[in-house]
């Protein structure tokens, strides 16, 4: 029998797992099952306190994970995950397979590493996307945490009001952003010194596209995209002078466009108001999140930049036969069966 109080004996497992969180995308973002898999089968009392720390995140690159946890491991109850840490390494298109979160109830954040050079829709609808990640998502999730998308088109958001309608604050890492001006994805550059934050409220500060993108998630209130931000362009901003109010905006068109003052008030107006013009010239009202507060870009300087998405995309891509790079790799899969 256990002769430590079993609070303490739980206290001390969390201390040894040491949760932290894993900037790259595709690695894990908890120990391994090791440190901790000797405690495990001591006694009855000890795997609970044990598996309950475990499995209060769950990492998981295999889509039969989330709905399956309890029946490969019946000690194990689906009410003590908190976080789920899923990788999509490989996208079969629009028919591959979910992550099912049925019985998650305690489940508050929700991370998806995207490791595809694809999108998760190609398509040219803007309502509704062709591929749902996650299904059955329970109401409590407040958080999603979406990294590792190669190509940041507006419409590689749609799934999320289909899948986590009910997200309060949604972070976004990506190497790229949507230029409202040409359209396109773009690497962020600033002139130096790079700013490290720019934070609008009142709905403000997103590119008006992914505002729309994003219009139906009626409880989102906050959103923070981290970004790197090379120190090779022209524009200058930061948090106390940043009067054309920059969302986004790619440095050529800035040098390009902004040379043109009217051109430059016209276009600020129109973004103050939500309005964005069509390359025929028609201006649409763009729509954003009812209950959106406040929009944070947080900026990573390029040299200093910790992870490098470029090695995880090249390590699925130059795979030939993908299936075989595939590593299976999971928190289920490494947890000791015992009976
Ligand atoms: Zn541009």
């Amino acid at each position: 029998m256990p002769s430590l109080p079993l609070e303490l004996v739980s206290e001390i497992i969390y201390e040894a797992l040491e949760f932290s969180t894993s900037d790259t995308p595709g690695t894990r973002s908890k120990p391994r099952w090791e440190l901790v898999s000797s405690l495990s089968v001591t006694c009855k009392s000890y795997r609970i306190l044990v598996l309950k720390a475990w499995f209060c995140r769950l990492y998981t690159e295999d889509h039969d994970d989330t709905a399956q946890l309890t029946e490969r491991i019946l000690q194990v109850d689906k009410n003590w995950v908190k976080q789920i840490h899923c990788v999509q390494r490989v996208f079969r298109g629009p028919r591959s397979r979910s992550w099912n979160l049925q019985g998650y109830e305690r489940l508050e954040l929700v991370r998806l590493d995207w490791l595809d050079v694809s999108i998760p829709h190609q398509g040219s609808s803007f309502e509704r996307s062709e591929y749902i990640p996650f299904i059955n998502a329970p109401d409590k999730v407040a958080t999603f945490d979406f990294r590792g998308l190669r190509w940041p088109y507006p419409n590689a958001y749609l799934f999320i009001q289909q899948c986590l309608p009910s997200i309060k604050h949604l972070v976004l890492y990506q190497q790229e952003v949507w230029c409202g001006l040409c359209f396109t994805p773009s690497e962020v550059e600033f002139a130096e010194p790079i700013p490290t934050r720019l934070l609008y409220e009142g709905g403000f500060g997103l590119p008006i596209h992914y505002a729309t993108a994003l219009k139906s998630l009626e409880q989102l209130e906050q959103v923070t995209i981290h970004i790197p931000a090379a120190g090779t362009g022209l524009t200058s901003v930061n948090e106390t002078c940043n009067e054309n109010m920059w969302i986004g905006e790619c440095d050529a068109c800035i040098k390009f466009l902004y040379t043109d003052c009217s051109f430059v008030d016209a276009y600020v107006a129109r973004k103050r108001g939500g309005i964005f013009r069509l390359a025929d010239g028609t201006e649409k009202q763009g729509l954003h999140p009812p209950r959106l507060k406040s929009v944070e870009w947080v900026f990573v300087p390029l040299t200093a930049h910790e992870y490098d998405l470029s090695s995880a995309w090249e390590e699925v891509s130059e795979g030939g036969d993908l299936d075989s790079n595939i590593s299976l790799e999971g928190d289920i899969s490494d947890v000791t069966l015992v009976s």
